[in-house]
């Protein structure tokens, strides 16, 4: 894309610039001709698992070219729905702030001009940096109260002018789905919002339109609300879980997925749970627990071509190592659904990668129709007649319909990755189609965070992580021969264990 702002000489000038560039030319190789290697150079770019990986050091600035590719990265992430890029421009703001706050630490001066560029961000960033700049100011409130706080400003700064409103709601709305794509709560700690934070967050969303006599229901709002509030409310299943996630494999899988670079994602129909997707329809048959008599009447539809490939928060037991097989792959963070979104091509369009729904499970009806209900209040704050709620509710309820299990599954603790195929009206890149398994290219397995320390493939394995690690540090790390994970070093700890399996055989790199 090409820019109108200038390159600074010496660009770039630190970690961050550094990290900017790098993606620029990776964002821009992948949209040139996207395959599954460079989307997966594309995710890893855009994905800390520890913040103690971005280096503060260098020239202290945000300069005015800065901003203006945040703004056109921002703009691909958008235009070719790249999620993990999407949400990596707010952990970059996230960074600026950041950084800033470490200039005394590093004997620099507070320089008063250090954030005058940020007034160019793009809006929905730009109203994310206001809110996140001023809760770390003032400290007096919770994210999610700053974050009302400042709109209350806003809308009272519009004064009646329709158009900065309508600028103010739509900046809203769009950081709220935004947000609901960031995959990594560790990183953003701040935007693990409860329940009844989301409930008011919402409850904002809803008196904005209100004012505008905005129907939910009209295009493409309803399709952005759909996603948000079912983002929203499936990551925050389980007080957003962030434990390790594990694919437990036999010996056969394992070596060919080495092999072929594939992962495969069955088709729901072939699950070895027979009653898959059918807790909700049951639990509709009774409506005493509905909250609202007219979420009664929603109409539970199924989605059709749904595949999904299943991983564990829970570690290592014999009984799933019998069930699934006894290798594993680690992640220490969620990345895996960003890695896998369908390369697809619409014509006209082009390039437009698929979404990737996933969720932990939840096991048993009770914790279902609990969850249902937060849901449908959530539903019900909108200033819609109550059959235009129904007509709302019956889009969003299918993205529920494979996430609940009965509970004797439980000790699975699973986490799913649906992805659902429109074969009409696309056509797909790396992925092959049979009855019953979407085969997708993938180096998902290539490059775990770390593995069973008795995976058969360790000798390969070893070799792609240590090429993967010594690629992308930008620090000293400390990388365990065990379980092939890599340990960011932390000042003045001469702690030399691996943080997670333990093991004392490491080296550093
Ligand atoms: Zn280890």
């Amino acid at each position: 894309m090409m820019m109108k702002v200038e390159k600074p000489n010496d660009w770039p000038a630190n970690n961050r610039e550094a990290r900017l560039e790098n993606l620029q030319d990776v964002v821009e190789d992948f949209i040139e001709d996207p395959d599954y290697k460079k989307k997966e150079v594309l995710v890893s770019l855009t994905t800390y698992n520890d913040l103690n990986e971005s280096n503060i050091m260098g020239v202290a600035r945000v300069s005015e070219y800065e901003i203006a590719l945040i703004n056109s990265l921002y703009f691909y992430a958008i235009r070719f729905n790249i999620n993990s890029l999407r949400e990596y421009m707010y952990i970059h703001v996230y960074t600026i702030i950041l950084s800033y706050r470490m200039l005394p630490m590093m004997g620099l001066g507070v320089d008063n001009n250090f954030f005058d560029n940020m007034d160019g961000l793009i809006s929905q960033l730009s109203l994310f940096y206001i809110c996140y700049f001023n809760f770390r100011t003032e400290k007096i409130r919770k994210f999610s109260d700053a974050v009302l706080h400042e709109m209350k400003q806003g809308i009272n700064y519009c004064n009646d002018n329709d158009d900065i409103y309508d600028s103010l709601v739509h900046s809203y709305i769009q950081m709220m789905n935004d947000l609901s794509f960031i995959s990594n709560s560790s990183i953003l700690g701040i935007i693990t919002f409860t329940r009844d934070e989301l409930k008011k967050l919402f409850s904002l969303m809803a008196r904005l339109l209100k004012k505008t006599n905005t129907d939910i229901n009209t295009r493409p709002l309803r399709g952005t609300l759909c996603i948000t509030i079912s983002n929203w409310i499936l990551k925050s299943r389980h007080n957003y879980n962030e434990n390790y996630l594990y694919k437990y494999m036999d010996d056969n899988a394992t070596t060919s997925a080495l092999n072929n670079h594939e992962i495969w994602m069955q088709k729901l129909e072939f699950l070895n749970d027979k009653r898959e997707g059918t807790m909700v329809a049951e639990i509709f048959k009774d409506k005493n627990w509905i909250k609202f008599n007219w979420a009664k009447k929603i109409q539970v539809n199924k989605k059709d071509n749904v595949f999904v490939t299943s991983f564990s928060m829970s570690k290592p037991t014999a009984a799933l190592e019998k069930e699934y097989g006894k290798n594993y792959f680690g992640y220490k963070t969620d990345r895996i659904g960003n890695v896998l979104a369908p390369i697809q091509e619409k014509s006209e369009v082009g390039l437009i990668l698929g979404n990737v729904y996933f969720y932990d499970i939840i096991y048993g009806k009770k914790e279902a129709k609990k969850e249902l209900n937060d849901l449908f209040e959530i539903i019900n704050q909108f200033n819609v007649s109550d059959s235009k709620k129904v007509d709302f509710a019956n889009q969003i309820i299918p993205y529920w319909i494979y996430s609940f299990k009965d509970k004797k599954w439980m000790n699975e603790k699973e986490r799913r990755y649906e992805v659902s195929l429109s074969k009409d009206i696309l056509t797909y890149k790396n992925i092959a189609i049979d009855n019953r398994f979407l085969k997708m290219k993938s180096t998902l397995f290539l490059y775990p965070d770390f593995i069973s320390t008795n995976n058969i493939e360790k000798s390969k394995l070893s070799l792609f992580r240590l090429d993967k690690v010594s690629k992308i540090s930008t620090k000293e790390v400390l990388f365990c021969n065990d379980c092939l994970n890599d340990n960011v070093i932390v000042v003045g700890s001469d702690k030399k264990i691996c943080n997670v399996c333990g093991s004392e055989n490491c080296i550093i790199i």
